[in-house]
């Protein structure tokens, strides 16, 4: 558990459920509550909220041992949309209070440029208990200062793209100088470092794979990570992290892994517009 500066805490790992088909997720979800995931990471946009809530129904878990993030779809910046998609995100959940809700991507060429009110819409939230806390995904460094600026309310995580062959040093920079926690979507670059020869030497020397030692490099840093996988044999590897330290030369040596623009897996958070009908 690591704490955000709402004063809350968090779940440092977690589980990803992107591209987990609604057909799949409620027995892959049940899957890894088993294997003793307990924060699950959805989005309006993955369109597997209902089916996330029943895994977590049929669990018996308490609710306060879980920590559920959804995340505004890119349909719904206008602020009656926030509130009215909140609660059925909450609805489909079948739970009264979110952990943490995202606002997915920025889109700064839609909405007439104007994503404060929807980050006011959202902060909003936070009033009647249903809502916990409150962050932003994709959110570049500029991004944030306007928000911050217009609203006096600092995100508690921003969710971005960080994996060693994109660092994406300076919105994770920039978060962290806020005070933001660094949420690492695609910790595994969505597959691209699997094959890293440097990644497996180090590996080799901790009898540990390739995930396993990349997935502890972004514990090491601080940044909270959700990785995704539909095979239990895979969550259970990405659940082992917690029995071997990586030194700071093993760490320097995945932190020169960085591609800079070019291993960006993922779009551009100025430029991506993506609105689903
Ligand atoms: P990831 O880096 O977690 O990689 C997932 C891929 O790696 C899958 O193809 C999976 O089969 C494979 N994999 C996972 N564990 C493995 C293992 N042990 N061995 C071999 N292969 C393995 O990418 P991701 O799913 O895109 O990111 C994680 C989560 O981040 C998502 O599920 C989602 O919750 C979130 N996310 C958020 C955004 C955003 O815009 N905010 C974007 C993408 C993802």
């Amino acid at each position: 558990m690591i704490p955000l500066r709402d004063g809350t805490t968090i779940p440092q790992l977690g589980f990803g459920t992107y591209l987990v088909e609604p057909s799949e997720t409620t027995a892959t979800v049940a899957a890894a509550l088993e294997i003793g995931y307990r924060h699950i990471d959805t989005a309006q946009m993955y369109e597997n909220e209902a089916e996330v809530g029943d895994a977590v129904a049929a669990s018996g878990l308490p609710r306060a041992e879980l920590y559920l993030t959804s995340k505004l779809s890119n349909a719904a910046h206008r602020p009656d949309d926030v509130r009215r998609t909140f609660d059925e995100t909450l609805a489909k959940l079948k739970v009264d209070y979110l952990d943490l809700f995202l606002m997915h991507w920025p889109l700064p060429t839609r909405y007439d440029g104007d994503f404060v009110s929807t980050w006011k819409a959202m902060t909003d939230l936070l009033a009647d208990g249903r809502l916990r806390s409150v962050g932003v995904s994709n959110f570049e460094p500029a991004h944030l200062d306007r928000i911050i600026d217009e609203t006096g309310v600092v995100p508690v995580v921003n969710q971005i793209e960080v994996h060693p062959y994109f660092p994406n040093t300076a919105a994770r920079e920039a978060s962290l100088a806020h005070g933001i926690k660094v949420e690492a979507w695609g910790p595994l670059g969505q597959g691209a470092v699997l094959r890293d020869e440097t990644i497996a030497e180090i590996g080799r020397a901790h009898g540990k794979s390739v995930p396993q030692v990349t997935l502890r490099w972004h514990i090491q840093r601080g940044d909270v990570i959700f990785p995704k996988s539909t095979h239990p044999d895979r969550m259970r590897e990405n659940f082992a992290l917690f029995d071997f330290t990586l030194s700071t030369a093993e760490m320097a040596a995945i932190d020169a892994l960085d591609r800079g623009e070019s291993g960006r897996v993922g779009a551009h958070p100025d430029t991506f517009d993506w609105i689903p009908t």
